[in-house]
């Protein structure tokens, strides 16, 4: 495994504006942690208005010449890029696992999501033709093209420092685009090791830039004239003030919010498969996935036995710093999240539900001062209770029981969020009923985390998305493109059409 090599510890973490590191000019700045030693590893800038405009101008210089630029060059880019990605796999997973705080296997299965992009967006060439049809009037023809938008915009969560931006940049810049990213200030270093790969790669200056920082930041984002299009993947609250304040702004918006994902266990099911599947979904990354499941829902009498299958499986888990050898489960993201995940689970307890598995005492050893949690397991969970209601995004699973499967779906369809569901079950009937009759967007059929491949889209529903279309796959390039509708005629210069009548063309 690499040691994270470009970024020396207690550094200052750049911009990367123009195709190069720049410092920034605001002077407010915050700490970057490694979750499982509690140490300041470097600091990261939080960007000004002045910090944001820079970038923005960069990327809007940019814009005409890489628009103008064929999209089969843009494409071989990529895939020199797919190569330096794929060669750096190991760095860029060694700096999530330091920042982030998952383990090293994890951190590498992620990059490799994000790469998937990549090759996805290699193809966007294909993906970008119009349409034509001839003689839709009397020597008219017609023909539809997509064309990129100019500076587009990134805001990105903590939890997946790779993956999420390349759910973006690399097909918005494929489509033509510029773009402007701003990944968590939690873990901002990743974003910089693979903008500067995309140079070496070939990028333009400009094409792509990478800036940090809080709140401030992103309200500069939401309101700058030139930016024309924003995605954010984040919380619910924040994706909605991004949404309303995009749409205020006239921005094109995508807003990617929070999850409370649903697994339902039919009494028909392998009840080891599902176990087995519902540990790695519930407590992978420390449940700290926006498509980890958080809430198991129990029909029938699957129940007792389901619970004694995670529960000793749980019991079981290897927790340690994501660095470690064969280990499950790394710590919280910061010591805050820590705390408010355990709050969490003392919140279970007081409002009466059974916890079978407490993982609140949980200390890894020779990392004492690490944001560790074990994992925790409650049963007899209700909808009204604060841990069934709240996102917990932390290795925290509840099980709620039903009596039937429609009750199941009727409960799932109740939940404010609808990112991803699951459905453990051998019957092909009542799979496909659960299939046609779930409000979900993203949904497993004996799959815990049904994360669509790239050339698939990623979103959800209700709470989970605001904006009309998700992220990557077809969705993405209808997003990050607009449509342009072309009707012509090359008429003998004596039979130019006159008249104020509605044309009809015929
Ligand atoms: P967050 O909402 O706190 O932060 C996301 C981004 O928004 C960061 O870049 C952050 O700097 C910025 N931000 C934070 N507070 C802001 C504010 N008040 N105003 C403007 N911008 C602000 O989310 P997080 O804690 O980094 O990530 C975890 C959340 O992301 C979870 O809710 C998780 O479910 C969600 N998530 C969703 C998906 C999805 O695909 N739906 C994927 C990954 C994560």
């Amino acid at each position: 495994m690499n040691k994270p090599t470009d970024m020396k510890a207690a550094e200052t973490v750049p911009l990367w504006i123009d195709g190069r590191r720049q410092a920034a000019q605001s002077t407010r700045a915050g700490d970057v942690t490694n979750p499982a030693t509690g140490e300041i590893v470097r600091k990261v800038p939080f960007c000004n208005d002045a910090d944001i405009d820079a970038a923005v101008q960069a990327a809007k210089a940019a814009f005409p010449k890489w628009r103008k630029t064929p999209s089969l060059r843009r494409a071989r880019i990529l895939m020199r890029y797919r190569e330096l990605i794929n060669e750096h796999r190991d760095e860029l997973a060694s700096l999530i696992t330091e920042e982030h705080g998952k383990t090293h296997v994890d951190a590498l299965g992620s990059v490799q999501r994000g790469l998937e992009v990549v090759e996805f967006a290699m193809g966007i060439p294909h993906l970008m033709k119009g349409e034509h049809s001839e003689e839709v009037g009397t020597d008219v023809d017609t023909h539809s093209l997509r064309e990129p938008l100019g500076v587009c915009a990134g805001i990105t969560p903590f939890n997946f420092p790779a993956m999420v931006p390349m759910w973006m940049y690399p097909v918005a810049i494929a489509c033509g685009n510029t773009f402007v990213l701003k990944p968590s200030e939690k873990v901002p270093s990743t974003a910089m090791r693979l903008a500067e790969l995309f140079k070496e790669a070939g990028l333009p200056d400009g094409v792509l830039n990478v800036v940090h920082g809080d709140k401030q930041a992103v309200d500069s984002i939401l309101a700058h004239p030139d930016i024309r299009a924003v995605s954010f993947v984040g919380s619910t609250p924040i994706a909605k003030y991004i949404y309303e304040t995009c749409a205020k702004h006239g921005k094109r918006v995508q807003a990617l919010g929070g999850a409370k994902n649903h697994a339902v266990v039919l009494p028909d099911a392998d009840l080891d498969f599902a176990a087995d599947a519902l540990i790695g979904a519930g407590y992978g990354s420390a449940g700290e996935r926006c498509m980890a499941i958080s809430a198991i829902v129990a029909v029938g009498d699957c129940g007792d036995a389901l619970v004694e299958k995670l529960r000793s499986r749980a019991a079981d888990l290897k927790i340690g710093p994501g660095t470690g050898k064969d280990i499950d489960m790394g710590p919280l993201v910061t010591a805050a999240h820590r705390d408010k995940v355990a709050g969490y689970v003392d919140k279970g307890v007081a409002e009466g539900a059974k916890l079978v598995l407490d993982g609140r005492n949980y200390k890894a050893a020779g990392h004492e001062k690490g944001y560790f949690l074990g994992a925790t397991l409650f049963d007899d969970v209700k909808p009204d209770m604060t841990i069934y209601k709240d996102e917990i995004f932390g290795p925290v699973l509840g099980v709620v029981r039903v009596k039937t499967l429609d009750e199941a779906i009727a409960l799932v369809n109740a939940n404010p969020y609808a990112n991803g569901v699951a459905v453990f079950t051998r019957s092909g009937g009542a799979a496909r009923k659960f299939e046609r009759e779930i409000e979900v967007g993203m949904v497993g059929i004996n799959v815990p985390i049904p994360v669509p491949v790239a050339f698939f889209s990623f979103g959800g529903w209700r709470g989970s998305l605001f904006g009309d279309t998700h992220v990557h796959g077809m969705e993405g390039v209808r997003y990050y493109t607009r449509a342009k509708v072309v009707t012509t005629r090359w008429p003998d210069a004596d039979a130019l059409p006159t008249g104020f009548h509605m044309p009809t063309l015929g």
